[in-house]
């Protein structure tokens, strides 16, 4: 059987962010990526903001990883020319009855040790962008956009640069846990088993499903997947704003907001759609409760001005209805396996947290 020092289990973000840590830091590293290519599932399917890091509970893995994330993020862009803009966001309320839900995510986002959001009054934000409508508004200086493609080609780069390889097209079946390492099996053209003295799962959306089939791993250590869709619809014409505005947030996402990318192109959502099994088409009519939620702090949105965009989907650890989950990063001091690290639960701010999530992995992997 072959054998490797250390496998990355999917080439997502995240996957692709801890093998260019491990590789940097000195082992022999092998990214297991089931697709043809990198970043097709959930890192490809978002909303490519760089998030400040306001809303997570305080105390949480999410809002730690973000803040340091959102830090190592900026400068990883510009040491390594991704393209990103930090163009800052508008948290608004469109209602008085709302104010009070901006005052709660200021006090958040200070136990956070994010304290650059500014409570502004209505008139500022509407000097700040002529076409908004709002009663009160939070600005948040340091949120951002990024080009995900462009972050994760650069993430491959420095990880291929340090010796790590990046093998598409190989699904891993199954593992099991030995004296010897962590064997797994691989589907493909060439099927194959292969020993790991450490392996890290981060295969987003199938995570859980992967590490239940891992013989000798705890099935408790395993927890429930949710999946969570989000729709996008875009802006026919031209984005009517220069920064991201969001609404006060809503349950099990961040309410009907509108981003831009790169490109200027504004997009609307992601809204909140539970479903049961993947499914990435967008349904047309889910854009008619768009209009009147989006209307609220955008009064000019003509009719007819949205068209499907894409969807993402977020890999919940709880049921609609229950209390939001924290990022799972289960390591060996978790769970007793040597070697063996899950990412369950890697939805937004992920993207923003990768290169602190990849640090965090190091360290609980005593890679120094
Ligand atoms: C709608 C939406 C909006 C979001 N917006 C933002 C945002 O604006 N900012 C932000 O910071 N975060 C955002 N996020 C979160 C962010 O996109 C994710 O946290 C991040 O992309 C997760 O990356 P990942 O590498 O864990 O997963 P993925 O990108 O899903 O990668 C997992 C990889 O594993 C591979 N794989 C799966 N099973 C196997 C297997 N058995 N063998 C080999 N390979 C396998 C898959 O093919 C895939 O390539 C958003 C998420 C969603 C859903």
């Amino acid at each position: 059987m072959e054998t490797v020092d250390t496998i990355v289990i999917g080439a997502g973000v995240v996957g692709l962010a801890i093998a260019r840590e491990l590789a940097m830091a000195g082992r022999e590293v092998i990214m297991l990526e089931a697709a043809d290519g990198i970043g097709t599932e959930t890192s490809s399917r978002n909303s490519e903001v760089i998030h400040a890091g306001i809303y997570y509970d305080p105390g949480s893995v999410k809002a730690a990883m973000c803040v340091a994330g959102k830090r190592l993020l900026y400068d990883f862009c510009r040491s390594h020319g991704v393209p990103h803009v930090n163009c800052g966001k508008l948290i608004v309320a469109t209602t008085n009855e709302q104010i009070a839900q901006l005052e709660k995510i200021h006090a958040q986002a200070a136990a956070n040790g994010v304290n650059d959001l500014r409570a502004i009054p209505a008139r500022a934000a509407m000097a700040m962008e002529a076409a908004l409508h709002c009663v009160a508004a939070l600005h948040s200086p340091s949120t951002g956009i990024i080009d995900s493609h462009a972050f994760m080609l650069a993430l491959l780069g420095d990880a291929e640069a340090h010796g790590a390889m990046l093998v598409c097209k190989s699904p891993v079946l199954a593992g099991a846990i030995t004296d010897a390492g962590i064997e797994l099996s691989i589907n493909g053209a060439d099927p194959m088993r292969i020993r790991a003295q450490a392996v890290v799962n981060a295969a987003g959306l199938h995570a859980q499903s992967l590490a239940g089939r891992i013989s000798g791993f705890p099935s408790a250590q395993v927890p429930p997947t949710h999946y969570c869709k989000g729709n996008y619809y875009t802006l026919i014409g031209r984005s009517p704003f220069s920064r991201l505005i969001y609404p006060v947030p809503e349950a099990a996402g961040l309410g009907v907001h509108v981003t831009i990318d790169l490109a200027g192109q504004a997009r609307f959502g992601p809204d909140v759609e539970w479903i049961d099994a993947i499914d990435y088409r967008v349904d047309p009519r889910r854009a008619d409760s768009f209009y009147a939620a989006i209307r609220t702090y955008w009064p000019d949105l003509k009719d007819g001005a949205l068209q499907p965009g894409y969807a993402g989907i977020r890999p919940k650890l709880q049921p609609q209805g229950a209390p939001g989950r924290d990022f799972v990063i289960s390591v060996p001091g978790d769970h007793g396996v040597r070697g063996l690290v899950n990412l369950f639960g890697i939805e937004s701010p992920g993207l923003t947290a990768a290169l602190a999530i990849a640090r965090y992995v190091r360290a609980m992997l005593h890679v120094s």
